[in-house]
């Protein structure tokens, strides 16, 4: 049994109104696998690097826990670059640079130690390449969850709405449900994304929670209150690390269970945010992570007695 991500390993380079990054590790999967492998021990990765990355980075990777026998080097190649900056309220963010590069024409290989993938996540990339994967594993993983991004709504739509037929979860943000839907209301845009194929569908929405919807059925997780927000970038990334490696740890797929999923990666991206990178969840200890989830539970716990 395993857990199978796939996605960007990534250089990025960010600006928030706190400070500016050269190009620092990054990636939608190096976000996913590091938060998964805080919770579960069988994580792999499918990606492609170029033979600029360096090898200190799949080294880490290594030492968190995470297995990355599926990530391709092409030695000729340049890794996938991302450059955003953030406005004060972070909440916002511009693209200023996007550098497919080795991406724009990796074509994937299945390891065939990967082949007892029991959990796969659909990271943000490319979606002709993440219904490349679902094709070649040999047994349908129990749970596929699925995540991406404006980027490919506007470049590659149709491919995306055909990988949205063969995956059971989405997580995307609120301005992509959206932009999916058409629809401004997010209860609105939640039923007819649940109609294009996912039964479950997670709607993001930064520092203001997330929401699950599956069948006519609402839960609504918050984001903890911060002091500092340092970088947001791959808190949706290191949420989605948390809500699945919850899942493959538990190995429970139920409503309920994705309740609690979701708080574990509502923990665990508020961690990703107070610094730069991948700089917090690399320190990120188990115990902390779990006084966390415990805060969560104190923030949203309260009795009441109703009454007429
Ligand atoms: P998030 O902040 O969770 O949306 O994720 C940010 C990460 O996504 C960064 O580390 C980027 O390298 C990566 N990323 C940005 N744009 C893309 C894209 N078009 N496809 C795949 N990964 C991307």
């Amino acid at each position: 049994m395993s857990l199978v991500i796939v996605g960007t390993v990534a250089f990025d380079a960010i600006e928030t109104p706190f400070g500016k990054t050269d190009k620092i590790l990054g990636g939608a999967a190096t976000f996913i696998s590091m938060a998964a492998a805080k919770l579960y021990d069988q994580v792999k990765v499918i990606s492609v690097i170029g033979g600029d990355f360096p090898d200190e980075y799949i080294t880490l990777l290594n030492d968190q826990g995470v297995q990355t026998e599926g990530i391709k080097k092409i030695p000729e190649g340049k890794t996938f670059f991302w450059s955003g900056k953030y406005h004060i309220d972070m909440n916002t963010r511009d693209t200023l640079i996007t550098e497919l590069n080795v991406l724009a024409d990796f074509d994937p290989q299945v390891p065939a130690s990967y082949n007892d993938c029991t959990y796969l996540m659909l990271g943000n990339l490319t979606p002709s390449i993440q219904k490349k994967v679902i094709n070649q594993l040999p047994v349908r993983p129990k749970l596929i969850v699925m995540d991406t991004m404006n980027f490919w709504m506007n470049t590659a739509m149709d491919d995306l709405k055909d990988v949205l037929t063969m995956v059971d979860v989405l997580t995307i943000n609120d301005e992509e449900a959206r932009q999916l839907s058409n629809e401004y209301s997010l209860v609105k845009a939640a039923r007819k994304i649940l109609s294009m194929g996912p039964k479950f569908l997670i709607i993001k929405k930064g520092d203001h929670g997330a929401l699950l919807f599956h069948e006519d059925k609402v839960f609504f997780a918050p984001a903890m209150p911060l002091e500092e927000v340092f970088d947001p970038t791959g808190a949706g990334d290191t949420f989605a690390g948390g809500f699945i490696g919850f899942l493959a740890k538990t190995d429970d797929i139920s409503f309920d269970n994705m309740k609690r999923a979701i708080i574990f990666g509502s923990a665990m991206a508020s961690f990703a945010v107070e610094k730069f990178g991948t700089e917090a969840l690399q320190e990120l200890k188990n115990g902390t992570l779990y006084n966390r989830v415990q805060q969560f539970l104190s923030l949203v716990k309260f009795d009441i007695i109703l009454s007429e």
